[in-house]
């Protein structure tokens, strides 16, 4: 299942830098492996860097990879509430007529 490998992913991203991407608090691999109990909130998950909508954008990604950090829950919650109201606004102007960029000569 994903789920497996996504857990591999965890534990190696963790060796490398076992720290929330976005606050830098340390995390913890450890807690309801079960899906059970609350989770601490220090605990890894991962989080996708999305490039659209990275502060950093333009730095070059070589491997054309899709990036993935490890973020605490709170982070990752936080970020996925924002790129939900970024999605929207997005929609919106598309609706209007006015998103940029996009030409309608096809
Ligand atoms: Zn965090």
């Amino acid at each position: 299942m994903r789920s497996r490998a996504n857990k591999r992913r965890r534990i190696s991203l963790f060796k490398k830098w076992p720290y929330c991407y976005w606050c830098r608090r340390q995390l913890t691999l450890d807690g309801n492996p079960n899906g059970r109990g609350p989770v601490p909130e220090n605990f890894a998950t991962l989080d996708h860097l999305r490039s659209r909508l990275h502060p950093e954008r333009q730095t070059p990604n070589p491997n054309c990879e899709e990036r993935i950090v490890l973020a605490c829950p709170t982070c990752n919650q936080k970020r996925s509430t924002e790129e939900t109201r970024a999605l929207s606004k997005e929609e919106l102007w598309r609706r209007s007529g006015a998103y940029p960029g996009v030409g309608y000569d096809g």
